[in-house]
């Protein structure tokens, strides 16, 4: 494994020893005082080459274990990670670029990006010895932390808004957890969970909170890179809730840098919904030399996934997608449904409308020409359309409506309306 040589708060940079806190730097607090997992990056890349992750042959997250902090031989049985990476070149044409990567993350465990966060946050759970853990959560974190919970056979503590879409509570509840749906918003269930996980001692898995998070979400980048035979596209676009996801994904991209794996990183852009966008103003204020905090606005957006007003990673993504070269970009809800129709049509990939985000983002990025003709651009899709398949059925329309007769069938196939 990786052995950290410090966590060090974001804000204020003062560097604590490996583990010496779960969450915050003390002096900072929650928000503003996130940690950040640093390495020797010397001595790993000294020891690393572009074929050391397959030499694992592990078809894991866990392939990665020589940049990640705890060890494989604490890993719960339940693949995250490897997720495939497809090309899709008719419509990189269409869209006039020369490459169209689509990583598909809706393949996970318990299809979403999140099971990659939690895979190694319950690692580090067994590391420390912690026999329970807890999550606030808009649905997918939890049905992740239920998932590994289950499979790990621990006890599972979850806070949800209680408008969470009915497919994720189902697959909370399947896993067996302890489900409460708390009356208010995704604000309000991060706020008693905060207060459970002090008054219970349980560990807490929730986005933007442990420094383990942003561990296991790196991996996505190292996949992109090896998946690309070691190179980098120009442009990694992911939707943006907390910040989370985006953090790990630009520390993975700034790592493979920094050890010499990759030339340099992709500039990475952070979709949100124009009703939830707390992020993307958070980076607009330190463009401007303003503060980041506090980033605390209200939220609305069908994409439920990102419907964030308080988001808890925001000092880390707005930093390191500054350092990257990328920014963020805002799209409507119309935008977001049009683009769970148009990428499950396209591309043979269904999403959920926060997954289908940064297709809507990059539709846009390259209509206000921040991307050009001929660049090479990945998305990452996020979690799943069966997770919430409202959306997708308000993109699609409905089926056509025949009696049991194959005349019926040819007479609506031949008609010209179709
Ligand atoms: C959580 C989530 C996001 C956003 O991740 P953050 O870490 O909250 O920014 C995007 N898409 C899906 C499907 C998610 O579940
Ligand atoms: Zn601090």
């Amino acid at each position: 494994m990786g052995e950290p040589v410090a966590f060090r708060c974001v804000s204020c940079k003062r560097e604590y020893g490996p583990w010496e806190h779960d969450y915050y730097c003390p002096r900072c607090g929650p928000v503003k005082g996130t940690l950040e997992v640093l390495y020797d990056y010397g001595a790993l890349a000294r020891k690393l080459s572009p074929l050391s992750f397959a030499q694992t042959r592990r078809f894991s997250l866990w392939r990665y274990e020589e940049v990640l902090p705890v060890g494989f031989e604490y890993a719960v049985d339940l693949r995250a990670g490897w997720t495939p990476l497809y090309a899709r070149p008719e419509l990189a044409a269409e869209l006039g670029l020369s490459a169209l990567w689509i990583k598909d993350d809706s393949l996970n465990p318990t299809g979403s990006y999140k099971d990659r966060a939690t895979a190694v946050v319950i690692a580090a759970a067994r590391y420390l010895s912690r026999s329970a853990l807890t999550c606030a959560s808009t649905g997918n974190t939890a049905s992740s932390v239920a998932g590994f919970c289950a499979a790990a056979g621990i006890p599972a503590y979850i806070f949800v808004p209680e408008a969470t879409p009915r497919p994720k509570v189902a697959q909370l509840l399947a896993f067996g957890a302890t489900v409460f749906a708390v009356e208010g918003d995704y604000s309000h269930a991060q706020r008693l969970c905060e207060e459970a996980r002090e008054r219970f001692g349980w560990y807490d898995r929730s986005d933007g909170v442990s420094p383990m998070n942003a561990e296991g979400k790196k991996t996505g980048a190292y996949e992109i890179w090896e998946q690309l035979g070691g190179k980098v596209p120009d442009y990694v676009l992911v939707s943006v809730g907390d910040g989370s996801v985006i953090s790990g994904i630009c520390k993975g991209f700034l790592e493979l840098a920094e050890l010499g794996l990759s030339e340099s990183a992709p500039k990475v852009y952070g979709v949100q919904a124009e009703g939830a966008a707390a992020v993307a103003h958070a980076f607009a204020r330190m463009k401007r030399g303003e503060g980041i905090l506090p980033a605390e606005e209200p939220a609305e957006t069908l994409a439920d996934s990102i419907c964030v007003g308080n988001p808890k990673d925001v000092v880390k993504a707005v930093t390191y997608v500054d350092r990257t070269g990328g920014g963020f970009v805002t799209v409507s809800d119309e935008e977001i449904i049009g683009a769970v129709g148009e990428l499950a049509r396209k591309a043979g990939v269904f999403a959920e409308p926060a997954a289908a985000a940064p297709y809507a983002g990059l539709l846009r990025l390259l209509r206000d020409e921040v991307i050009g003709e001929g660049a090479k651009v990945a998305i990452v899709i996020t979690g799943s359309g069966l997770k919430n398949p409202e959306g997708a059925l308000r993109a699609a329309g409905e089926p056509l409506r025949v009696p049991p007769e194959i005349g019926a069938v040819e007479r609506i196939l031949s008609a010209d309306a179709l």
